[in-house]
C-alpha cells in the first residue's frame, strides 16, 4: 500500500476540536450538578428541539431504534398488524416492527430518491395494515404530501423514520412534523449526533406525547405508580448537554453539507458508469451516495480502500432478502431496491471536508473504475 493520507468516510474530529471549550464546560457543568438522567439539559434541550422543529412535543429516549419501537407502541401496533416501510434501510426501521410483534411489508423503493415508492404503497394495503413508516434515506426528504394523502384515505398513522434527516425539510417543513410521530436517532454519526446514544420521538398530538412520555420511564406517569409495562429508554444528561451544544450549529452544517455534495456532483459530472444523486430540496446529505454500473462495487471498493478512501456501502441486502425476512417474503421481487443495493457506494463526507481532499476522492475513484 502506498503511504499517503487516509481519508476516512466521517471525520467527527473537527467538530469536536471547534467547540471543544463548550463541549467540555457542557460536561463540567452535568458533572457538578450530579443529575444524569432526566435532569434539567434534557428538559430544556426537548424546548429547544421542538422550537427549531416547529413541533408540540419533543421526548428524548435512547436511541433511535428506541424511537421508533416506543412510537410502534403508542399508536396500539402489535401482533396481527402490518407496517408498510421501505426495504431500502437500515434494519432497525423494521426491527422495530418486529419488535411490537407486527410484520413488516416491504414496497419497492423509486430509483431517483431511493425512498418509498409512492405509486406501489396502496397496492400493498390490506386490512392489517396500520401504519407507514416512510424513511427519510440518506437525509432526501420523502413527498409528505403523497404519504399522507393516501394515510388519510386509508386511515393508516405515519410514523417518519429521521434518523438520517435531521433537519431536512419537505416544503419548508422540518421531517418528523408532518406524521403522527417523527422519531430521530443522535449515534454519533448521523448529522446531529450526540457522543453516544441517543434518540427522539416528536409528536404534535399531546395524547401520543404523554402515552410515549410514560413508556419511556417504564410505564408510569407518577414514578411507582407504574400503568403498563414500559422501557427503560431515555436521553442521559452527559448526551442532552452535548447536543444543546451543537443544536445551533446544525443548520450550517447541514447546508456545507449540501455544498459537499454539489461539489462532488460537478466533480463526478463527466465520469462514465457513475450515477450522482440528486440536490433535491430539503435534502441534508446525511450520506453522499453514487451508484457505480458496468464495475464490480464491492472490487471498487476494496480498491478504494487500498488507496487510503473509506468508502461504505449502504445497504448491500434489501430488507426482504435478509434470511430473517425471506420467510415472509418469499418470491417477492423489488428490482429497484435489488439493483440499488448492488450499485450504491458512499462517499466521504462531513461537513468540514475540504475542496482538495474531495479532490482526491474522485482522482481515486476515477482510477479504479
Ligand atoms: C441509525 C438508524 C436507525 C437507528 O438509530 P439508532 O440510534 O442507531 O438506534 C434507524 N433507522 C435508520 C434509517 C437509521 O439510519
Amino acid at each position: 500500500m502506498s503511504v499517503q493520507t487516509q481519508i476516512p468516510i466521517l471525520d467527527l474530529k473537527p467538530q469536536v476540536s471547534a467547540l471543544w471549550p463548550e463541549l467540555t464546560a457542557a460536561v463540567e457543568k452535568v458533572l457538578k450538578s450530579t443529575a444524569f438522567i432526566l435532569g434539567p439539559e434534557e428538559q430544556t434541550l426537548e424546548k429547544e428541539l421542538s422550537a427549531h422543529l416547529g413541533v408540540k412535543h419533543s421526548l428524548g429516549c435512547n436511541s433511535g431504534t428506541d424511537a421508533l419501537f416506543i412510537a410502534l407502541r403508542a399508536l396500539n401496533i402489535g401482533p396481527g398488524d402490518e407496517v408498510i416501510t421501505s426495504p431500502f434501510t437500515f434494519f432497525a426501521t423494521a426491527e422495530a416492527i418486529s419488535h411490537v410483534g407486527a410484520t413488516p411489508v416491504f414496497v419497492d423503493i423509486e430509483e431517483k430518491s431511493m425512498n418509498i415508492a409512492l405509486d406501489q404503497i396502496e397496492k400493498a394495503i390490506t386490512p392489517k395494515t396500520k401504519a407507514i413508516i416512510p424513511v427519510h434515506i440518506f437525509g432526501r426528504p420523502v413527498d409528505m404530501d403523497a404519504i399522507m394523502t393516501i394515510a388519510t384515505k386509508h386511515n393508516l398513522k405515519v410514523v417518519e423514520d429521521c434518523a438520517q434527516s435531521f433537519g431536512a425539510t419537505w416544503k419548508g417543513k422540518q421531517t418528523g412534523t408532518i406524521g403522527h410521530i417523527g422519531c430521530y436517532s443522535f449515534f454519533p454519526s448521523k448529522n446531529l449526533g450526540a457522543y453516544g446514544d441517543g434518540g427522539l420521538m416528536v409528536t404534535n398530538d399531546d395524547e401520543l406525547a404523554a402515552t410515549m412520555k410514560m413508556l419511556r420511564v417504564h410505564g408510569s406517569r407518577k414514578k411507582y405508580y407504574n400503568e403498563c409495562v414500559g422501557y427503560n429508554s431515555r436521553l442521559d444528561e452527559m448526551q442532552a448537554a452535548i447536543l444543546r451544544v451543537k443544536l445551533p450549529h446544525i443548520t450550517k452544517w447541514n447546508e456545507a453539507r449540501r455544498n459537499v455534495a454539489k461539489r462532488y456532483n460537478a466533480m463526478l459530472a463527466n465520469v462514465a458508469g457513475v450515477i450522482t444523486p440528486e440536490v433535491a430540496d430539503g435534502h441534508v446529505f446525511h450520506q453522499y451516495t453514487l451508484r457505480v454500473q458496468g464495475v464490480d462495487r464491492d472490487k471498487l471498493q476494496a480498491k478504494l480502500a487500498e488507496e487510503g478512501v473509506g468508502t461504505m456501502v449502504y445497504y448491500p441486502v434489501p430488507c426482504h432478502k435478509l434470511k430473517l425476512y425471506e420467510e415472509s417474503h418469499r418470491g417477492v421481487v423489488m428490482p429497484l431496491s435489488e439493483k440499488l443495493a448492488s450499485e450504491v457506494i458512499s462517499l466521504p463526507i462531513w461537513p468540514e471536508i475540504d475542496e482538495a481532499t474531495q479532490a482526491r476522492v474522485v482522482e481515486v475513484l476515477r482510477a479504479a473504475l
